[in-house]
């Protein structure tokens, strides 16, 4: 045979520096984000002259520049200001009053405050102590606020607003980031109104806007001329298609940089755009299975498995039959029917399976369930859960057709 190394030989025609295309990378220009930065940087400056800023509220939708221009703008204060100290607390980890002091206190000193444990009141007073110690002004930028809020209501905010008025030299802030615009809806009418905040509203990209992003991105990562301006404008349109995402834009042009690479390509096409869609895809379709829970996914493998004996959709009942056995062979007690119900439909909410109601007259209702697409595919993700490891090599227990 030819030798299968030999393509990857040669000097590599593409030199790209891609860790400037990584998520947490921030950037030194945002066009089409002129706005907005002005309206933080004019709202934050109150810092230059020794009093305390509003509060800032950041609504947009995922992928439209809220925190890395928040990041970006803050990192700029810092620089100009040395009295400034900036917590970014990420929502999704730090989700409790509790955790989000603890974040502000370690930041404020550097010995440490245990994660767990100490009475609220306790950590209150510390954190307050630390900040009015360091005599600084602290920003606290509260990113993703809306799982904050879904999990603990105003409860978190509200030890926020307590520090910021809790003493005189204190001088603490918030920016609270969100996609959700109903998020201080539900709270208390008393924190919102002592949060006095100013908006700042970041709309979706077009996708001329992407366009221009995704150019000024690729100027510091890779030579003129190797990226197609086809390639630019159907990354853009893909971006624009889903909400004005300039992240999915980015992410698609960085794998398809990789794929190039890899390949040992000199150019980036549009044909190196779809198949970074297509790989982008099978990651998220892979992110979507891995994080189900363990019936769900139990579930999902007798969908498949039902739909090999039975090539159109499958009723419940048959998916049900099946759940069963496998959850027998895997020692796990199964769930009730109506539970199983549940989660099928769930599974649907996801994409995963296609729901199929039909009313049958005299026969009732019934509800039946195909594999979207790739099998096969969701079959391998599946069985990368070490429960169901043991199907790797021995066959998935399956029932004959049903007789109707
Ligand atoms: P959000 O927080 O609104 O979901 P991000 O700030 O994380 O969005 O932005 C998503 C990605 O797109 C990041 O990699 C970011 O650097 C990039 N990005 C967004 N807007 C711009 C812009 N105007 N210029 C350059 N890069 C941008
Ligand atoms: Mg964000």
């Amino acid at each position: 045979m030819d030798n299968p190394f030999a393509r990857f030989a040669g000097t590599r025609t593409i030199q790209a520096d891609l860790s400037l295309l990584e998520e947490n990378y921030v950037p030194d220009s945002f066009p089409h984000r002129e706005t907005q930065i002005n309206e933080m940087v004019t709202i934050l400056s109150s810092i230059m002259r020794g009093s305390r800023p509003s509060n800032i509220i950041v609504y947009g939708k995922t992928g439209t520049g809220k925190t890395s221009t928040t990041k970006y703008v803050t990192k700029m204060l810092m620089e100009a200001a040395s009295n400034v100290s900036v917590v970014y607390v990420n929502c999704e980890i730090y989700d409790s009053p509790y955790s989000i002091l603890v974040a502000i206190a370690n930041y404020a000193s550097a010995e440490k405050i245990p994660e767990l444990g100490w009475p609220i009141d306790r950590i209150y007073r510390e954190t307050l102590e630390r900040i009015e110690r360091s005599g600084r002004f602290f920003i606290v930028i509260l990113d993703e606020m809306d799982r904050l809020i879904r999990k603990s209501g105003g409860d978190s905010l509200y030890v926020l607003l307590k520090l910021m008025t809790d003493a005189d030299s204190v001088k603490v802030s918030m920016i609270g980031i969100t996609n959700d615009t109903t998020v201080l809806e539900n709270i208390d009418a008393r924190i919102k109104s002592r949060l006095n905040q100013e908006s700042i509203v970041f709309p979706p990209y077009n996708a001329s806007e992407i366009r221009d992003i995704i150019s000024s991105r690729l100027e510091k990562v890779l030579g003129p001329n190797v990226v197609d301006e086809t390639a630019i404008n159907l990354c853009a349109a893909i971006g624009a298609q889903e909400h004005g995402d300039a992240r999915k834009a980015i992410d698609l042009m960085r794998i398809a940089i990789e794929i190039a690479i890899r390949e040992n390509r000199n150019r980036i096409t549009e044909s190196e755009i779809y198949e970074a869609r297509e790989r982008y895809e099978m990651n998220v379709l892979r992110e979507a299975i891995n994080t189900l829970p363990l019936h769900s996914k139990i579930l999902l493998l007798s969908a498949i498995v039902t739909q090999e004996i039975e090539p159109n959709s499958v009723i419940t009942g048959e998916i049900y039959e099946n759940y069963r056995r496998i959850c027998d062979d895997l020692g796990f007690s199964a769930l009730s029917p109506r539970r199983i119900s549940d989660l099928l439909t769930e599974l649907a909410d996801y994409g995963l399976l296609v729901m199929d109601d039909r009313n049958m007259g005299k026969y009732g209702r019934t509800r039946s369930f195909s594999i979207v697409r790739q099998a096969e595919i969701i079959k391998k993700y599946l069985l990368e859960d070490e429960n169901l490891s043991m199907f790797k090599s021995s066959k998935i227990p399956k029932q004959a057709r049903f007789e109707t």
